[in-house]
């Protein structure tokens, strides 16, 4: 036991934000920025509005250590066209 202190905030963490629930959070945040994003650019919105990637599954703003996703800061200034996470593109 190294340090409790840690231990007892991720636990905490854990009880309030069960991961699942904050990922979907997050995701559909970044999905309600990039529709914004394109909104305010008049640009068509290419990625899945349900945030999900049609072909690999994986939630389009929220990764984890070995699916990478685009951030919420990206998501809010960028066009995203494709999957980050498998390369999958959304247009067309
Ligand atoms: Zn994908």
């Amino acid at each position: 036991m190294q340090d409790t202190k840690d231990m007892t905030l991720k636990e905490g963490i854990r009880i309030y934000f069960p991961k699942e629930e904050l990922g979907r959070m997050v995701n559909q945040e970044g999905s309600r920025r990039q529709e914004r994003f394109c909104a305010e650019k008049h640009l068509p919105m290419f990625a899945p509005k349900n945030g999900v990637c049609d072909f690999c599954h994986r939630p389009i703003y929220f990764g984890d250590d070995k699916h990478p996703a685009y951030s919420l800061e990206y998501a809010a200034s960028h066009l995203i066209t494709g999957c980050r996470n498998c390369g999958h593109s959304f247009v067309d």
